[in-house]
């Protein structure tokens, strides 16, 4: 028997992408034959870059990465992989905290649509990285430059700069 093609998709809001959202796509990758990285459009907090800013960054970071590929979504994660025909929702796990909540999502997500969730735990280099964190430390002068990739970076201090001379 063929071996079946297993696509998954990696939802979030990836507001920027970090280090650990990369680590969790490269040792996805190996998991699955096909990742869609999934930028949702529903509004968030602070954001710091819009949804398509976001796929345009993603997309030049993955380019080199066999079977992943990224773009956004509105409305619900479990809609948009079963029109992308997804199997499997990946997303990463770093505390007790996320545990807690990424437990109610998946269960909700397999009642509702009957799809699998499969999560990775964070590398333990990343386990305090969230973009959250990212934006609110570098808004206020923190270095983040170990913690983002060098041109996500580069793109998180333009666009502070230019929040600055806005203001
Ligand atoms: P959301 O708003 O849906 O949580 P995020 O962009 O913050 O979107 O995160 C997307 C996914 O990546 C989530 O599953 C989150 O737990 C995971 N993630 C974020 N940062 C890390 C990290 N440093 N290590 C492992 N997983 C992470």
């Amino acid at each position: 028997m063929a071996k079946k093609h297993v696509r998954a998709i990696f939802p979030g809001s990836f507001d920027p992408i970090t280090n650990g959202h990369l680590d969790v796509i490269k040792r996805g990758i190996e998991l699955f034959d096909e990742l869609i990285i999934a930028v949702g459009r529903s509004p968030i907090k602070n954001p710091l870059f819009t949804p398509d800013e976001r796929v345009e960054m993603i997309a030049e970071l993955v380019a080199d990465i066999p079977g992943v590929s990224v773009e956004s979504f509105d409305g619900l994660t479990v809609e948009y992989a079963a029109k992308k025909k997804a199997e499997v929702i990946l997303r990463g796990l770093r505390s007790l905290t996320d545990v807690q909540y990424e437990f109610k999502l998946a269960m909700t997500n397999r009642a509702v649509a009957g799809i699998e969730t499969v999560f990775i735990m964070t590398s333990e280099e990343y386990g305090f990285t969230s973009s959250t964190l990212i934006r609110e430390v570098a808004s206020l002068g923190g270095n983040v430059s170990n913690l983002i990739p060098k041109n996500i970076y580069d793109r998180v201090q333009q666009r502070l700069e230019r929040l600055k001379n806005q203001q």
